[in-house]
């Protein structure tokens, strides 16, 4: 794509779809009225026009998919998705079961480890539950009325707690992975992780590498759909303006907002408040000595791309042992991801909000369910790689887990790009952070570099 960077062709992709969008619907809306609702339509009341939206919306979408520019944005964006559902399997697979035999190095630096598997999965509970929280408040999605075309969908996410820990374990893992469900392949690919671990070393090296190899096949392959999404986007969003109008994207202004605020309270309170209790630092010295880090995270939306920049910095410019920095932020960089948590977990509930408000057959998702997608989250944030939108590839696996449409994912496309750069420094925040907690706890941190930062 020569020089200019996948993101802004994403923003052109999005322009050129919204045009498109646009101009097909202006082209057939009278059109799709009329036929639905007579010759004297203009005459109709908006309540009239209101209970026929959704046969206006499915007549407009049969007449722009009976245009050929139509029938190309339909075949585009429906091979967009098959991508990225089909890639998510064999991503989900190996990289879970290569974070947990990442553990094996955990178990070697006993009270390192254990320090830092507590440190990732407390900071990042405490971002899902932030999430949960402002999205409940918020309400970003409620009476929306989104019309998104989907493919017809069951409406029936799982109901009571026990349904939700029954339905966890697969009777059979290839049925499982066949039917798309996923939460039974994850489930099924964290026993695996966890038994090599088990296995002796020389028996299980050779399934190691072949898992480390497929998850360094899934990741190029992963890069890959992503760099197709300039066009996929464009197809998904003309696709969708092409049957809702462009005001559509209005309705996202409250989601982002909410996105934006859950991550500002978890970067500037939740870590900060955390650092000084364990460590007694002002965490503003620490967060200026990170700071390089963290606006290189901003601005690559890749933790693995500021890797380098993180790890220098803890040393240099904060004065972190080799040994604490080497082991805890590159484990982080792949496994701890506060920000993708968080952002997993808005998402699904404002989509479920969206889609209750224009369905009402889709019933609103119980304390069970909820649950059920804070387990989720952080098993996707875990299993999410540090590329930019990572984190929204993922976000299929928890839509197909509490049978939302994915076609949802369209709109969130459009405004990805900055969210990730937000959700990105969050995650390189909390791997900071922890470092800095267990350094201190283990001593081995130089007060004075920090200082005099
Ligand atoms: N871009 C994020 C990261 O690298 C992952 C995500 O998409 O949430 O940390």
């Amino acid at each position: 794509m020569g020089k200019i960077k996948l993101h802004w062709w994403i923003m052109l992709g999005m322009v050129v779809g919204v045009v498109t969008g646009t101009l097909m619907n202006q082209a057939y809306i009278d059109e799709a009225r009329e036929t639905v609702l007579g010759s004297g339509y203009s005459e109709a009341t908006p309540q009239q026009l209101q209970e026929n939206a959704q046969n206006i919306n499915e007549e407009l979408r049969r007449r722009v998919i009976a245009t050929s520019v139509g029938a190309a944005i339909e075949g585009l964006s429906r091979i967009f998705m098959s991508l990225l559902k089909m890639i998510v399997l064999p991503l989900v697979f190996f990289s879970l079961v290569l974070g947990i035999s990442g553990m094996k190095e955990a178990k070697r630096l006993g009270r390192i480890g254990i320090k830092t598997g507590a440190w990732y999965v407390l900071t990042s509970l405490l971002a899902i539950i932030t999430g949960l929280l402002v999205v409940n408040l918020v309400g970003p999605g409620r009476g929306t009325e989104i019309q998104i075309p989907t493919q017809a969908q069951e409406a029936q996410p799982p109901q009571s707690f026990w349904d939700v820990i029954a339905s966890m374990i697969p009777e059979n893992i290839v049925e499982a992975a066949a039917t798309f469900d996923m939460f039974g392949v994850i489930f099924f690919s964290l026993l695996f992780g966890i038994f090599l671990l088990l296995v002796e070393e020389e028996v299980a090296a050779g399934m190691l590498s072949f898992i480390k190899g497929g998850a360094a096949v899934m990741m190029k392959m992963t890069q890959f759909v992503i760099s197709l999404a300039p066009v996929g986007i464009a197809a998904l969003i003309a696709n969708t303006v092409a049957t809702s109008g462009p005001s559509i994207f209005i309705s996202l202004f409250p989601y982002v907002l909410t996105v934006a605020l859950a991550l500002a309270i978890h970067f500037l309170v939740t870590l900060p408040l955390l650092l000084r209790f364990f460590t007694g630092y002002p965490p503003y010295r620490y967060m200026r000595a990170m700071s390089p880090a963290l606006w290189t995270a901003f601005s690559t939306a890749s933790s693995s791309g500021t890797l380098g920049v993180t790890m220098e910095r803890a040393r240099q410019g904060a004065g972190l042992s080799n040994r604490i920095t080497s082991f805890v932020l590159p484990l982080g960089a792949t496994v701890n991801m506060d920000g993708t948590a968080l952002y997993e977990c808005v998402t699904v509930l404002f989509i479920a909000q969206v889609h209750s408000s224009t369905h009402p057959d889709f019933p609103a998702l119980s304390l069970g369910s909820q649950l059920f997608i804070v387990f989720l989250a952080l098993t996707v944030s875990i299993g999410a790689a540090g590329i930019p939108h990572a984190g929204l590839v993922m976000m299929v696996i928890i839509l197909q887990a509490v049978h939302l449409p994915l076609e949802y994912t369209s709109l969130i496309w459009g405004v990805d790009r900055i969210l990730d750069m937000a959700r990105t420094m969050t995650n390189i925040w909390s791997d900071a952070t922890g470092a800095a907690v267990i350094a201190h706890s283990e001593n081995e941190i130089e007060e004075s570099v920090l200082f005099s930062s």
